[in-house]
């Protein structure tokens, strides 16, 4: 069954404007967001954030920020844009115990409702009003009137009028526009996205690391391989024609010789081990909310992160790429 798609028509924006809406964070999302509402009309904005560059950008685009803390205690509605990995802290810690009555909370991503992170107030409504898309392009669409996706869902519907308020939200913020915002939930989305980092996305990477040595060992130059497999940009052009007119489609771009190597390669590709691994990881440590519970320690993550950056220090295709840029400096702007 087709999913719900939200848009403007659908939603009432007065519903935002009467209502107090603070943000916790003036970062990528929370500056973008906080704009466009403004934009829309909404007055009643109070910026929350740390003493720091983000307070002082919140200070020249004419708001005036206050603590965190103030922020919620103000708030009816709390959109919380700080990062992922502070949210349990900043919750226990700032936001848990200011909360008013009836407030609605408003995350951007799925991840830490889905894994039950925030000890959430009876009384709170829970949205998800997620952009797919990074906080300059929120907001530079806005302002062109551009449509961009969106996801949206009620995870908490204590008012009853929880839906009302994420799709005013939406619209508020520019997402309902067009072709309009997609119906989804935090489990869905904290899903599909952890899949794409733990899943897909390495073994992408492993693949171009395999491909270089192996091309290496073959006594290729360093420049041919690392050119023809992503410095050219190729293939960040693939993905925008496999976008733009489909996944396969995009094939007719490519010689025939290319299309018949790519096609019978992948067709006679049975994909049985790569299920099985990506099942592995999406449902024991994914689903089961493993990973999230090892990664809420966050001494233990940024130790982690820090060991893995040392890590891929050491791989013979991250040590060509730094001596090929050296050498032929390719050019950030095309
Ligand atoms: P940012 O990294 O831009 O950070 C937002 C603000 O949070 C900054 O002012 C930052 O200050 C502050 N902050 C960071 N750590 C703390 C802390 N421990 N206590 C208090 N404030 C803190 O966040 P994003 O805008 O990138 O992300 C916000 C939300 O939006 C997340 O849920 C994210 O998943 C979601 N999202 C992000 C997208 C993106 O493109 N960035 C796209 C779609 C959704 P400072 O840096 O000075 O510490």
């Amino acid at each position: 069954m087709p999913v719900k798609i939200y848009h403007d028509d659908d939603a009432d924006v007065n519903i935002v404007r009467s209502k107090t809406v603070a943000f916790i964070g003036y970062g990528n999302q929370g500056r973008a967001q906080a704009l466009n509402l403004r934009d829309s009309e909404v007055n009643n904005i109070i910026i929350g954030n740390i003493d720091d560059d983000y307070a002082k950008q919140a200070q020249e685009d004419g708001f005036t920020p206050v603590s965190i803390e103030e922020a919620v205690r103000q708030g009816d509605i709390l959109m919380l844009l700080i990062p992922d990995e502070d949210q349990q802290t900043v919750w226990n810690e700032k936001i848990r115990n200011n909360i008013k009555p009836n407030t609605t909370l408003v995350v951007a991503s799925g991840y830490n409702v889905a894994f039950n992170l925030l000890d959430l107030p009876d009384d709170m409504d829970v949205v998800m009003v997620a952009p797919r898309m990074i906080g300059a392009g929120v907001r530079d669409r806005y302002v062109q009137n551009i449509p961009y996706p969106c996801f949206v869902s009620v995870e908490k519907d204590v008012s009853g009028t929880a839906l009302a308020t994420c799709l005013s939200i939406a619209c508020a913020i520019g997402a309902t526009r067009g072709n309009g915002a997609v119906s989804s939930s935090c489990r869905e989305e904290a899903g599909i996205d952890l899949f794409a980092e733990q899943a897909l996305w390495p073994e992408i990477m492993a693949i171009f690391r395999e491909g270089y040595n192996v091309l290496h060992e073959a006594g290729f130059s360093d420049e041919a391989i690392l050119f023809d497999m992503y410095l050219s940009k190729e293939p960040a052009e693939i993905f925008e024609r496999a976008a733009d007119e489909g996944f396969v489609k995009q094939l007719k771009y490519h010689s025939r010789t290319s299309q018949y190597g790519q096609l019978s390669t992948m067709n006679r590709h049975d994909g049985k081990d790569i299920r099985e691994k990506f099942r592995r990881v999406l449902n024991d440590n994914i689903l089961s909310g493993n990973f999230a519970k090892k990664w809420s320690n966050t001494k233990w993550a940024a130790e982690e992160l820090t060991k893995e950056w040392k890590e891929v220090e050491n791989a013979p295709i991250v040590q060509a790429d730094q001596r090929v840029r050296e050498v032929l400096k390719p050019d950030r702007k095309k």
